[in-house]
């Protein structure tokens, strides 16, 4: 054990230091009420400390003053109180071998002092506990006598403050009395810096979480956002090594899924390992999160050889009740990790959690989608070309049906006129129904070609009339007004537009009847186009749905009436693409008005 910290040689060259040192200082002790209004000044130093720091800063140049030493340290119990570490306060003796090292609560002096609330004053050697690390390493140094008193507040022992002297038999019950008054002081600043620190490290902590959390939800791709929670968490807590891991489709693998830290280049990328191995794998299969200070400890441990790791904390990710994932960080220090860190830990990974489902459902989200874009696709492609093939062989029946229907022959048998003029309708509504789907696949794939001129509006009000095939039963006439004789627009497709609803018109009032075009000045830009009906109307409360793709009115008269519902939908497309609106006012039975607005020809033709 001395071997293991202290060479021989190195050994009496610090003893003779210490020596050296001893004789050259000032002798106190010039009375009690002279140390006890020193304490009192020391005491007051304490007053504004805000820091552990501060009050060892205070006590390393102030202890002096109130007793002989050659070495001097005060020891503090972790959280968990199962291990102490020192720290030293000793401006003369070198003792930095213990400094900041851990012990166990059943280990040396200090243990003993805090397991049995009591003082020590003694020589060395008659220690009820002797430990070669630390009071072999005193008597190393030349220390014979010492004293440790309890460092406590209230009924809660903090730790111990230890003095220590070359000179034999030195301490004595009134050191004692003015050691455990000191220890009194450190001990209650010690808990007012701690309870500070603490409130101020939540405070922060809580702000970080907020800053992480924010950085998390602001993105929906997997892989960015585990490693973006990785390095943040990694920095901002100054952690050791940061790694996330998450389930495989392999449910005996769980994989590396972000890495940020000291180990980075020691795992590689994509690295796998068993669920049954290891701390990660163990919280894998359990659900719980793994606090473990000393890793080499626990039999769960897998120990990597290029990994010096000694403190761990593993805590899983979690969606509803499945495990999905383990956030976890080492460092190469034991007793790296205490109950605020598995706060923080715990709390960064429900947000990894919900972030890591929301990842996953756009992920998922997204895929779908493109698998529903390409069906999209293929679907108007496929529609394009049948739709585009079927409108030659179209006009060609109907062109052959009209010239027969001319012919001198057929006119003289009646019979054969009406089948051959059932024929060339049929033909006629395919070759629309082909036309409309071919507008469909070019509206949806943006290939709808606008091409925009003059065009006279009642030219254009003629010109759809005269397309539609109508009965005696309906008359169908327009009026426009002169103000408004020009617009801007794409002739055919206005003529498209106009031709549906005129169609519709007549269509949905199969008794006949009126059906008005009408042209009115609406502004000095636009002008306003109504095609008004008497025929079966629309019920009010399926208006809305009148303009969406294959929407058809299902009751009443209008279901006996065949379409397939794409008449208005284009409209809408064509009239919006124009910068206008269109809309339908109407009640069951009543009759339809359609209207829509365009803009006017603002070149000074209107
Ligand atoms: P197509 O695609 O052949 O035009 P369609 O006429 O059924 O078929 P749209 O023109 O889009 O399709 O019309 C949609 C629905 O709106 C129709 O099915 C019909 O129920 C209703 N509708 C349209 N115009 C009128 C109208 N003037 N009077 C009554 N109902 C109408
Ligand atoms: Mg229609």
């Amino acid at each position: 054990m001395i071997d293991k910290f202290h060479p021989v040689s190195k050994e009496s060259k610090t003893t003779e230091n210490v020596k050296e040192k001893v004789q050259g200082r000032v002798v106190h002790g010039s009375g009690l009420l002279q140390k006890l209004n020193t304490i009192h000044d020391v005491a007051s130093k304490f007053d504004n400390t805000k820091s552990r720091e501060e009050i060892l800063k205070i006590l390393r140049s102030e202890a002096k003053w109130l007793l002989n030493y050659d070495v001097c340290f005060i020891a503090l119990l972790n959280k968990t109180r199962t291990h102490y570490a020192f720290y030293s306060l000793s401006p003369i003796a070198d003792a930095s071998e213990l400094d900041h090292k851990h012990f166990l609560i059943d280990e040396g002096i200090s243990g003993w002092v805090v397991k049995n609330q009591a003082s020590f004053i003694g020589d060395i050697e008659s220690a009820p506990k002797f430990n070669h690390a630390i009071e072999g390493r005193l008597q190393e140094l030349g220390i014979r006598s010492i004293l440790v008193v309890q460092l406590k507040t209230g009924n809660e022992v903090i730790g111990t403050l230890t003095f220590g002297s070359l000179k034999l038999h030195l301490y004595t019950e009134e050191d004692a009395a003015i050691a455990q008054l000191i220890g009194l002081y450190v001990a209650t600043s010690l808990r007012d810096a701690s309870i500070f620190e603490d409130t101020r490290k939540r405070i922060t902590q809580i702000e970080l979480i907020n800053n992480i959390s924010q950085q998390m939800s602001s993105t929906l791709q997997l892989d960015e956002l585990l490693k973006t929670a990785a390095s943040t968490v990694q920095k901002t807590f100054n952690y050791f090594d940061v790694t996330v891991f998450l389930k495989t489709e392999d449910s005996s693998l769980v994989e590396l899924a972000a890495h940020a830290g000291s180990f980075v280049d020691f795992l590689p990328h994509n690295y796998r390992q068993s669920v049954d191995k290891g701390l990660i794998g163990w919280v894998f299969r359990n659900g719980e999160k793994i606090l473990c200070n000393d890793v080499l400890q626990d039999e769960r441990y897998l120990a990597y050889e290029y990994h010096n790791t000694r403190s761990e904390l593993a805590v899983p990710i979690m969606i509803e009740k499945e495990v999905v994932g383990v956030l976890n960080i080492e460092d190469t220090k034991l007793h790296a990790f205490d109950e605020t860190d598995v706060v923080v830990l715990e709390t960064l990974s429900d947000q990894l959690g919900s972030a890591i489902k929301n990842a996953k459902l756009y992920d998922e989200i997204r895929k779908a989608n493109m698998k529903l874009t390409e069906l999209d696709k293929m679907k108007s492609e496929f529609l394009g070309i049948v739709s585009h093939d079927f409108r030659s062989p179209l006009s060609s029946i109907i062109l052959a049906g009209r010239a027969l229907l001319k012919n001198e022959a057929v006119e003289q048998v009646p019979r054969i006129k009406e089948y051959l003029q059932i024929i060339v309708d049929q033909a006629n509504r395919l070759n629309q129904l082909a036309e409309d789907t071919l507008s469909i696949t070019k509206i949806e794939s943006g290939q709808l070609n606008y091409f925009f001129k003059i065009v006279n509006i009642e030219r254009l009000v003629q010109d759809a009339v005269s397309m539609v095939r109508y009965s005696a039963r309906h008359k169908v006439e327009y009026k426009i007004d002169p103000n408004v004789a020009f617009i801007k627009g794409d002739q055919t497709k206005l003529r498209q537009v106009i031709q549906n609803l005129v169609s519709n018109a007549v269509k949905y009032s199969p008794r006949g009847g009126q059906v008005t075009i009408t042209v009115d000045d609406l502004s000095p830009e636009k002008l306003l186009l109504s095609v008004s009906d008497q025929g079966i109307g629309i019920p009010k409360d399926q208006i809305g749905k009148l303009f969406h793709k294959f929407s058809r009115v299902e009751t009443g008269l209008s279901r006996d009436i065949k379409g397939a519902g794409l008449g208005l939908w284009i409209c809408k497309e064509i009239v919006e693409a124009h910068g206008g609106k269109i809309w339908a006012e109407s009640d069951e039975g009543n009759g339809t008005l359609m209207k829509f607005t365009l803009n006017k020809a603002q070149d000074g033709i209107s």
